[in-house]
C-alpha cells in the first residue's frame, strides 16, 4: 500500500494537473461510467465535529474509494486547519487497500479545479474582471485556478471580513494584477466572472447586482441551509453543476429549487458541456452559474493522480498492509 503525507501533495500535483483529472472524470460521470454512491455526513456528538465519507467508482480509470473527513471547529486553537481528510483508494479488482493520500490541500485543489472548468467551458471568452466573494482557506486556490481560463486584467473582492481579503491581494499581486476590495454592487457591475467561496447561511449576492453575460461559480454551498445568492438569481441563470442530486438538496440550487423557481430537470451536468452534448453558454447576455457541490470522484480523481505522480517520481513510501 502507499502512502502520499499531507507534507507531500503540494510538492507533488498543482492546479494545470487537477484541472485535467476533474474534467476526466466530470465527462465520466456525464459518460454515466464514473458514479458517486450516497454521502455520509453526521454530527458527532464530541468536538462540535461534522464527520463523513464522499465515495465512489469510475468505472473508466477505475478509481475507487472514499473521502473520510469533516470540521472539527476548535483545530484553529490547536495550529491545525478546521476541515481534516484523508482518501484512501482501493484497487478495484481485488478489493485491497491500494493508498492513502492526505486530503486536505487535495480538497482545496479539487475544488479550485471544478470552478475553472466552469469558467472554461461557460464564462464569456472576452471575459477580463474576476470577481471573488469569500476569503477563507478555499479563496486563493480558487483565485490560482481561474486566472488561469480567462485572460484576466483585474481581480474585485469582497468578503464579509474585509481584512482577510489581503491574501487575495497577495496572490493578485504576484500575478502582476491589480486587485479592488468593493462593494456587492460594485463587484457585480465590473465582474464577468464571480467566484463565491464562503461558508454563508443567507444569500449574499443579489439578482439586481448581476450583469447580463455574467458566469458565477457558486463553490461555497455544499450543505443543506448555505446559501450564497439570491434564489432569484439560480432562476434567472442557465444553471450547470457537477451533480444534480447534489445541487439540489445541498447545492445552491437547493433554495430555487424548494421554491418552485427552477427545475431540477432543466439543471445540466457539467460532464454534458464537457463531453459535447450540451453546448454550454449559448448566447453572450445569458447568465451562467455553476453551482459546484463537490463529488467523491472529484477527490478520488486527484488522489489517483497524486499516486501516479508520486510513484513515477519515486518519492512513494510503500508498506506492507
Ligand atoms: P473558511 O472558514 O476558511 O472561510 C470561510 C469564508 O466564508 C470566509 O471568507 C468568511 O469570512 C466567510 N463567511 C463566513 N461566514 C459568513 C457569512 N455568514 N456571510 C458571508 N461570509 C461568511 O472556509 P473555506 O475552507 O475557505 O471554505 C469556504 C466554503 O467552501 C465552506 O462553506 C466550505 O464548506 C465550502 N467548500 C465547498 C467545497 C465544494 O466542493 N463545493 C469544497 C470545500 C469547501
Amino acid at each position: 500500500m502507499i502512502i502520499v503525507p499531507e507534507r507531500d501533495i503540494a510538492g507533488l500535483i498543482g492546479p494545470a494537473d487537477c484541472f485535467v483529472a476533474v474534467e476526466g472524470v466530470f465527462a465520466a460521470m456525464a459518460r454515466r461510467t464514473a458514479r458517486n454512491f450516497p454521502v455520509v455526513r453526521e454530527a458527532l456528538g464530541h468536538a462540535d465535529a461534522l464527520y463523513g465519507f464522499k465515495s465512489g467508482f469510475d468505472g473508466e480509470s477505475l478509481a475507487l474509494g472514499l473521502k473520510s473527513g469533516g470540521f472539527w471547529p476548535g483545530n484553529m486553537a490547536r495550529g491545525l486547519t478546521n476541515h481534516q481528510s484523508a482518501v484512501f483508494l482501493f484497487d478495484a479488482d481485488t478489493g485491497q487497500c491500494r493508498a492513502i493520500v492526505g486530503g486536505n490541500r487535495l480538497t482545496a485543489l479539487r475544488t479550485a479545479a471544478a470552478s475553472a472548468i466552469s469558467i472554461k467551458y461557460l464564462a464569456r471568452q472576452d471575459a477580463r474582471t474576476l470577481g471573488i466573494i469569500g476569503a477563507g482557506h478555499q479563496s486563493t486556490f480558487q483565485l490560482e485556478a481561474a486566472l488561469e481560463q480567462r485572460a484576466f486584467e483585474k481581480i474585485v473582492g469582497w468578503n464579509v471580513e474585509p481584512e482577510m481579503l489581503s491574501k487575495l491581494e497577495e496572490v493578485a499581486a504576484r500575478r502582476g494584477l491589480p486587485f479592488e476590495r468593493v462593494d456587492l454592487d460594485g463587484l457585480g457591475a465590473q465582474a464577468d466572472v464571480i467566484i463565491t467561496i464562503t461558508s454563508s447561511f443567507a444569500p449574499i449576492l443579489k439578482v439586481a447586482q448581476v450583469r447580463p453575460g455574467t458566469h458565477i461559480a457558486c463553490m461555497g454551498t455544499d450543505t443543506v441551509g448555505k446559501q450564497e445568492v439570491e434564489a432569484e438569481l439560480v432562476a434567472r441563470a442557465s444553471v450547470f453543476t457537477d451533480e444534480v442530486a447534489q445541487a439540489v438538496t445541498l447545492g445552491e440550487s437547493q433554495h430555487a429549487v424548494a421554491a418552485g423557481l427552477v427545475d431540477a430537470g432543466s439543471i445540466v451536468e457539467i460532464g454534458q458541456v464537457v463531453t459535447g452534448g450540451h453546448a454550454g453558454r449559448t448566447t453572450p447576455e445569458e447568465i451562467t452559474l455553476f453551482d459546484g457541490t463537490g463529488v467523491g470522484l472529484q477527490d478520488l480523481a486527484v488522489a489517483s493522480a497524486i499516486v501516479d505522480l508520486a510513484v513515477r517520481k519515486g518519492i512513494a513510501t510503500e508498506v506492507e498492509f
